[in-house]
């Protein structure tokens, strides 16, 4: 699943949850993917291109069913004594492991139950068909933003950031050949992608008409 829609997942959790701040919540449903593109760049982790698609071939340390578990149980340990709110750090959580089951649904065979076992590997391999993964994470996109009653503009930014990933879904073949050639542009693009769609969905889901609907509460 691309950014957008891990970032929408934070709606979700922040509906069900309003009192909680919206900005660690977004950086919840993407800490396994903060990991992976650290991962790589210090070689940890890696992907290749072949057949004209890109494939994650090995992610064990940020993605796995283990590694999503532990943490989300060391986050929850570190926010629950550390900074004393039980309710973000259960919320915080959730939203990592969002993050492993999503790409389980998503991704090619390619995430293994712990670090330590090769085999077996999940994935519903939704990913190796671009339109029925644009279809399906564009309608995704558009519920939590629905869910969380958000506004147009919160509502434009979950289009037009679908739509950007578009080109990318659907690259394949000499298209891709710049991440042959230069290995951490893959997780460069991907890491700019986290930044900017944490950045313009904590914007807008703080809408202009939330402020004015607060100050009316308080005349
Ligand atoms: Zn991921």
């Amino acid at each position: 699943m691309y950014a957008i829609n891990h970032a929408a997942t934070a709606l979700l959790i922040k509906k069900n949850n309003p009192k909680l701040p919206l900005f660690p919540l977004l950086v919840s449903v993407q800490l396994v993917e903060v990991f992976w593109v650290f991962f790589n760049y210090l070689g940890w982790e890696h992907f290749s291109i072949s057949g004209g698609r890109v494939h994650l071939d090995f992610l064990p340390y940020s993605h796995s069913v283990f590694s999503g578990i532990a943490a989300a149980v060391l986050s929850f340990c570190v926010i629950n004594w550390g900074y004393k709110n039980r309710k973000l750090a259960l919320a915080f959580a959730i939203g990592v492991l969002s993050h492993v089951v999503i790409d389980v649904i998503f991704h090619e065979k390619d995430i293994q139950l712990s670090p330590f076992s090769a085999k077996p590997v999940l994935g519903l391999g939704i990913l190796d068909y671009p339109i029925l993964n644009f279809i399906i994470e564009f309608a995704y996109g558009i519920f939590c933003w629905w869910y969380f009653k958000g506004n147009k503009a919160l509502l434009w930014v979950i289009i037009i950031f679908n739509i950007i990933d578009l080109p990318i879904m659907l690259a394949h073949g000499d298209a891709l050949n710049p991440f042959v050639r230069y290995p951490f542009l893959l997780p460069s693009v991907i890491l700019f992608q986290i930044l900017i769609t944490w950045y313009f969905v904590y914007r807008y889901a703080h809408s202009k008409d939330d402020k004015n609907e607060s100050v009316m509460n308080e005349i």
